[in-house]
Formats: structure tokens, C-alpha cells, sequence
């Protein structure tokens, strides 16, 4: 290989790699390559090429922990962590339904119209009783006394978002489990779609409503560092509870183990302002 040769080859690889580093590193990386892959040419262009070959692996190890890096750095405790999520996990499956032009059809037929109608009637169905059993309506953080209007409204809007984004969701992955099964079944697949739609509904409404019990009623964001209170032999006498807190100071969450009739539903405790200076960042 002559030496016009071998500075090609490094060059194009150069190249080429520098595209798989993070735009913010890219000019670094490459300087500090350029500089070993110029003090290697000058002891032997072969030398230079046997060095580049390390280029991709290089890149692919500074992409690796960038994207490491910011993955760490997401805070999941926050709501809008909670929205990424769910709209990443409904992007997915809409670009998969795209991506399969008989899914495609199957969703924007007179079938799949009807289907989503019907799937929407399973979720508001579902509603009242995950209410109940997800014990949302047993919070007491959520009766509003302490909030004010703008509080109260961001709560609504966050349950909101997360009930129409998890049953969109869960309605374009039942169309994708019908749709797999649709040949083995045939006309009996409407009926798989009605049972998708009642598992799935219920666990996504489920999970919301959960999900915004465990969230601090001040800024929505998931309350952390549980703590169990008492042993359950004290449930007469004294607190069988677990407390969960805000990071950010807002208030505390006591949940009974049990309930009792002086102790029935989860008490929000909020803290004044006074205490979020020890709950600074
Ligand atoms: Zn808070």
C-alpha cells in the first residue's frame, strides 16, 4: 500500500467514525485522534492504518457513555420523566403500526374506528372501580384543602395525560395482539380485542391512578425514602404506617398498613416552607 494510500484510508475512517461521536465531543475526539494518527504516520503510514482500526470502537465507547451519562441524569422522580416514558412507548407502537401496512389498514378501517370506540367505552368503564381499587379515592392528598387552583389544575392535566397516552397505548397493542392472532381465529379475533381491551384498560388505569397516589399533590413529583412506622402489633394503640416523603419538602404521606376507623384513609401531611431548607439541592 503506498503511502498516498494508507492517509486515505485513515482519512476515510476519520471520517466515517467521527459521525457515530456525540456532536458536543465530535471536535474534540477528532483533534485528539488527528494528533495520535499524525505522530504514528510519521514513524510509518502503515502504522497509522493499523491505529485507525481502533477509530470505531473509540467512537462507539464515547457514544456509549454519553448516552450512559445521560440516562443517569434523568430524574425520574419528576412528571415530566413519567410523559416522556409514555409517549416514547406510544411513538413505538404507532411507528410499528405504520411500519406494518396491514396493521396500518386494520386501524384506519371501519373495524379499527369501531374498535377504538369500543375500547374508549372499556376504559371509562373501567374507571370507577380502579378508582377504588388502586385506593385513589382513599388519599386524602388529593381532596384539594391545601392546593391551590393552578395545583389542582396541574394534577387533573398530568392524570389526564397519562389515562389518554397509557390507553392509546394499550389500544394499539391490542390491535397488534388481534392482528397476530387474526388467522388462527378468524371472526373470533373481535373477541380477543374485547378481552385485550378489558385486561388492558384495566391495568393502564390502574397504574395511573396508582401513579398519582404515590406523587406528591404539590408538584407531582413521586414521593421517595419509605418508611415503615410501628410494628403490626401496635395497629390498636399506635401508627402501623408506612410514610413516604416529597424531595423537595412539600409534605409527607402516611398510608395505614390496615385500616382501622381511626385511621382509614392516607393522610398528606404538608410541610411549610420553613422546612425546605433542609430539603435544598
Ligand atoms: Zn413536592
Amino acid at each position: 500500500m503506498t503511502p498516498h494510500e494508507c492517509f486515505r484510508r485513515v482519512h476515510r475512517r476519520l471520517h466515517m467514525a467521527a459521525y457515530l461521536v456525540p456532536r458536543v465531543n465530535r471536535a474534540a475526539w477528532r483533534e485528539e485522534w488527528i494528533a495520535e494518527l499524525s505522530y504514528a504516520a510519521r514513524q510509518s503510514p502503515m502504522l497509522a492504518v493499523a491505529l485507525a482500526d481502533g477509530l470505531v470502537r473509540d467512537a462507539i465507547m464515547v457514544r456509549r457513555l454519553h448516552v450512559a451519562r445521560r440516562i443517569a441524569a434523568i430524574d425520574w422522580e419528576a412528571p415530566e420523566a413519567c410523559l416522556r416514558v409514555l409517549t416514547f412507548c406510544f411513538a413505538v407502537l404507532s411507528l410499528a403500526s405504520a411500519a406494518y401496512p396491514q396493521v396500518r389498514n386494520l386501524v384506519l378501517s371501519r373495524w379499527g374506528v369501531g374498535a377504538f370506540f369500543c375500547f374508549t367505552v372499556l376504559a371509562v368503564l373501567a374507571l370507577p372501580s380502579t378508582v377504588v381499587t388502586s385506593r385513589f379515592s382513599a388519599c386524602k392528598a388529593y381532596s384539594g384543602d391545601a392546593a391551590t387552583m393552578a395545583q389542582r389544575w396541574s394534577r387533573w392535566r398530568f392524570l389526564a395525560a397519562k389515562l389518554v397516552l397509557s390507553v392509546l397505548s394499550c389500544y394499539l397493542l391490542a390491535v397488534h395482539v388481534t392482528w397476530l392472532f387474526q388467522r388462527l381465529l378468524g371472526a373470533q379475533a373481535d373477541w380477543l380485542l374485547i378481552a385485550c381491551g378489558l385486561l388492558f384498560n384495566v391495568i393502564a388505569v390502574s397504574w395511573a391512578f396508582t401513579d398519582q397516589r404515590q406523587r406528591c399533590p404539590t408538584c407531582m413529583r413521586s414521593l421517595s425514602g419509605a418508611a415503615r412506622l410501628g410494628p403490626p402489633s401496635w395497629s390498636l394503640l399506635d401508627s402501623n404506617a408506612t410514610e413516604e416523603m416529597c424531595d423537595r419538602g412539600h409534605g409527607l404521606l402516611h398510608q395505614p398498613q390496615w385500616q382501622t376507623s381511626w385511621f382509614e384513609y392516607a393522610r398528606w401531611l404538608q410541610l411549610d416552607s420553613t422546612w425546605s431548607e433542609l430539603f435544598k439541592r
